[in-house]
């Protein structure tokens, strides 16, 4: 193992990445919010954070060590509530931004929840099942300490999914002695889960982007769709709106872009990324092989289902769309926000976009708590009421201030939150 693997990605000198991002959102919001930007720098720092040694033996007999997270960036409003990643480039300072995001997230939708994150720095792609399984109840039994179904909700995010969350429950539930569902979200329909979790992250994407449409006079059927991701968020957002009329036009993943302006088959690319993991091989659109050209096709609505930091000041100024709908988490930079508003491109925020996961988790975690379980119909209906409400409010206050989506989001949930801070006061 090289030197440089040796230290823990954590010691190494490292940018700000994301967090960074997410500190210039919070001080843009901050002159909006008169006698509680008292209370701003709450948001400016994680509450608590967690940092640990995931060590598991390989199918080989060697032994792996591999870095995990949970940080609970606030929990000033419930329990701390975020998923769970896996993926090689994880780091401290992203899973603190994704944390923060999450409270910002929850507040914005007015579930009853703070903000938390987890991750483990490893390619899930390297690892066998059993490995997968080992990693995953090693991770979860060291923050076992620090979760709880009163405490912090863990949830799927990037690579994992009801597989890993139904290990996370029974190895919490095993350390505890008995079952505890409420302690995870997005658990298998059999475990306690939640009808239409999975699809929920997509769903809510594909209302708050119909909205934003009306309400800037694009028709669906026939609109051109951008997607980048197709998993669990971009993949079902994409069936979506190819269910509702509109046309894909152009799909990119970490395996491939793909473009047709006549529009894919997108249950045929559904099945084909179920096959192959990724949509690299699909027959029936053109492949393109340098993956910037991707932010460069046109389209009525583009959709960033992925990772951070993906919409910069290098490739903002060429984005040719009328609204970005956010279903990753953090995909645009402040820098590249400033030039799509000059550039008149609505942009609705993550915060909002992507918070039907969370929302139909909250209904997962009420549901576990009163053991009595809701069709799906109910779901939906509660989900889609719950995204319009949440964007209607965050709308009218971009109106009335002037303000971008983003800034207006951020104004009503750190309100909130800095509202539930000062009533609780400071201890001691
Ligand atoms: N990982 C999802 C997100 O980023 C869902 C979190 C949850 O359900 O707790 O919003």
């Amino acid at each position: 193992m090289s030197e440089r693997h040796a230290i823990p990605s954590y010691l190494q000198p490292d940018a700000l990445g994301p967090w960074g991002s997410y500190l210039q959102q919070i001080d843009r919001v901050t002159p909006y919010l008169g006698h509680l930007s008292r209370w701003v720098e709450t948001l400016k720092r994680p509450k608590r954070v967690m940092i640990v040694d995931v060590p598991i033996q390989l199918d080989n007999g060697t032994i792996a060590h591999f870095e995990g997270y949970r940080v609970q960036h606030n929990v000033s409003r419930g329990p701390g509530k975020g998923g769970v990643r896996f993926h090689q480039d994880v780091t401290l300072t992203e899973v603190m931004s994704l944390a923060a995001w999450m409270s910002v997230k929850n507040a914005t939708v007015n579930v009853p929840f703070g903000g938390a994150k987890g991750g483990v720095r490893v390619d899930p792609r390297t690892l066998s099942r059993a490995e997968l399984e080992r990693v995953t109840r090693r991770y979860t039994s060291e923050i076992n300490v620090i979760i709880g179904p009163n405490t912090d909700i863990p949830a799927p995010d990037v690579n994992t999914n009801e597989q890993v969350m139904a290990w996370m429950m029974d190895t919490y539930s095993q350390n505890l002695g008995r079952t505890a569902t409420g302690v995870v979200t997005g658990k298998p329909i059999s475990l306690g889960g939640s009808l239409g979790r999975r699809d929920a992250t997509g769903r809510g994407v594909f209302v708050v982007a119909s909205e934003a449409a009306r309400r800037i006079g694009l028709e669906l059927p026939g609109a051109r769709i951008a997607v980048q991701g197709f998993g669990n968020v971009g993949g079902v957002a994409a069936r979506l709106f190819h269910d509702a009329g509109a046309k894909i036009v152009a799909a990119q993943d970490h395996s491939a872009t793909l473009y047709a302006p006549g529009g894919l088959d997108t249950h045929a690319l559904l099945a084909h990324v179920a096959e192959h993991r990724g949509i690299a091989g699909f027959p029936g659109a053109e492949t393109l092989d340098d993956p910037a050209e991707f932010f460069k096709i046109e389209s009525d609505i583009l959709i960033p289902a992925a990772l951070e930091e993906q919409i910069t000041a290098q490739n903002a100024g060429a984005i040719r769309t009328r609204i970005i709908v956010e279903g990753a988490n953090g995909p645009t930079t402040p820098a590249a926000d400033d030039i799509l508003q000059e550039n008149g491109v609505l942009v609705i925020p993550d915060v909002v976009a992507n918070a039907g996961g969370v929302t139909v988790s909250y209904f997962e975690w009420v549901q576990d708590f009163s053991s009595f379980f809701w069709s799906e119909d109910e779901i939906n209906q509660r989900l889609d009421r719950v995204m319009r409400e949440a964007f209607d409010a965050v709308w009218q206050v971009s109106v009335d201030k002037h303000v971008t989506i983003r800034t207006a989001a951020y104004i009503v949930a750190c309100t909130r939150i800095l509202e539930a801070r000062e009533l609780r006061g400071l201890y001691p």
